[in-house]
């Protein structure tokens, strides 16, 4: 196995428990080890925003395994304790408690944490985000007895946390300094599309517009002043605005860091004994000419994760995976294949007005993302069709009567 008898995990997320679980399934014998600074075992993120808060999930059911599964695997769990400094020289890492844990090879899993917003007023109680589950446990016992909520940010958190609101009978209002919805990841049509559904549902938007100041009594947020002078009355305002990567621990350990951790294709930093992945790696992106790409889903988390115990388990191993994402909303299941921005073309095949069509997008005639609503099986197609880079021109896209999957099976015989 490579030498290496002593694997740290640093990160108790998705992507640090895939790495453990990954090296025990590729054989991996030494000792191993997670060292998260949350105070409970890896859990899945995606329900927080959807099931959790819609009260069809709770903290115990979103474990990504029971605790026995670290036992029988000897994965020991540092839970509550953070990583404070890389000793590189030695192979050490150091704990914020003083201790320290000789590695062979260390994985960085760090993640990212929610951009805070920086207007007056911004430190009210009832100004909430959205990353961990102590969050969504504030933010549930907040929705309890609201009323009105301000969203900022129209991205995935805001929306799917505000279809929940409105589903709930509080009236939503979500600010935006985009014109649109989700723009960072979407096409026009399928930003479009949700646009309407959200309003639809009683949802109210300011697009071009963000948060001057925060207003409150008591110490509790009463209101929200947008940058255009508008006030919004709020009895709980969520914070959605991004996230910053995780890198500190890598930048003062001199690992190169850019908007992440940078990583080769191996997923392996400038140190050969040190890997990064998920939401804090930037890695050179197959599918777009190998230019740096950090992607925050659960997906890349995984395959990261995958491609690393790969490695270390002595087989070559080069991270080439297809992204691919999904976010429901509403009844609304969104599903992208591929890195669908930017694009010069659009096509949609289906009908929106009928609440399920898929946007194909393309850049300088190659099919980059397919962003699917309610058409499972188009997703599917789409993620063969882009990872395996088999030809389909728009006209073809468009076209309701070809069968894509016939299509498929021709191009790949
Ligand atoms: P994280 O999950 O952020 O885990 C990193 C962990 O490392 C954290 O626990 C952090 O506290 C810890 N850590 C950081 N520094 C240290 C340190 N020095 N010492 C010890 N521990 C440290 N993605 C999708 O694909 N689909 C979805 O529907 C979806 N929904 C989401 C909903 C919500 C509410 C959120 C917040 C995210 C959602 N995501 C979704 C994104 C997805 O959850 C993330 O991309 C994924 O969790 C990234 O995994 P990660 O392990 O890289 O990072
Ligand atoms: P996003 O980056 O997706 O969206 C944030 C949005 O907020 C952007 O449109 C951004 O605009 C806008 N914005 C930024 N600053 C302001 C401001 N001051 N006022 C108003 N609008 C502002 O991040 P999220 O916060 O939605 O999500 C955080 C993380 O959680 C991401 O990693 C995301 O991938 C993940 N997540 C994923 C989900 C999924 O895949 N289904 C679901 C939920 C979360 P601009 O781009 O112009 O800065």
């Amino acid at each position: 196995m490579n030498g290496c008898r002593d694997i740290i995990v640093v990160g108790a997320g998705q992507a640090g428990f895939q790495a453990a679980a990954s090296l025990r399934e590729a054989g991996f014998d030494g000792l191993l080890t997670i060292v998260g600074d949350e105070p409970v075992a890896p859990y899945q993120r995606p329900p927080l925003s959807k099931a959790y808060l819609a009260g069809k999930a709770t903290a115990g059911t979103l474990a990504l395994r029971p605790a026995s599964f670290y036992a029988n695997h000897r994965i020991t769990l540092r839970l509550g304790e953070r990583a404070a400094l890389i000793d590189r020289p030695v192979q050490q890492l150091e704990l914020t408690s003083g201790e320290r844990l000789g590695y062979d090879h260390l994985i960085l899993a760090t993640g990212a944490r929610n951009r805070s917003l920086p207007v007056p007023g911004a430190d009210l109680a009832g100004v909430l985000q959205l990353r961990t589950l102590a969050d969504a446990e504030d933010v549930q016992r907040y929705l309890a007895g609201v009323e009105s909520v301000v969203v900022v940010g129209a991205g995935f958190i805001g929306l799917e946390f505000a279809s929940v609101a409105a589903a709930r009978g509080i009236a939503v209002t979500v600010v935006e300094f985009a014109d649109r919805v989700m723009s960072r990841a979407v096409s026009r049509p399928t930003s479009a599309f949700f646009r309407d559904a959200h309003e639809a549902a009683g949802i109210r938007f300011a697009f071009g517009v963000g948060v001057g100041r925060i207003t409150g009594a008591d110490g509790h947020v009463t209101a929200v002043e947008t940058t255009n002078g508008r006030v919004v009355a709020a009895d709980l305002v969520l914070v959605g605005i991004g996230v910053v990567p995780n890198v500190e621990l890598a930048a003062e350990a001199g690992l190169a860091v850019a908007d992440g951790i940078l990583v080769d294709h191996a997923l392996l930093t400038s140190d050969p004994s040190i890997s990064a992945i998920g939401d804090c790696a930037t890695f050179p992106n197959s599918f777009d000419g190998n230019a740096p790409t950090r992607i925050e889903s659960v997906q890349n988390a995984v395959d990261h994760a995958r491609c690393v115990a790969t490695r270390l388990a002595g087989r070559a191993a080069s991270y080439a995976a297809l992204p691919w994402f999904w976010s429901d909303q509403g009844g609304w299941k969104l599903q992208i294949a591929g890195l669908a921005n930017p694009h010069d073309l659009t096509v949609t095949r289906g009908d929106p007005a009928q609440g399920a069509f898929s946007v194909f997008c393309y850049r300088h005639d190659r099919l980059v993302g397919v962003e699917s609503v309610n058409r499972p099986a188009d997703h599917m197609i789409a993620r063969r069709l882009i990872a395996e880079r088999l030809p389909l021109v728009p006209d073809q896209a468009a076209d309701l009567a070809l069968d894509l999957r016939a299509l498929i099976r021709t191009a790949a015989a």
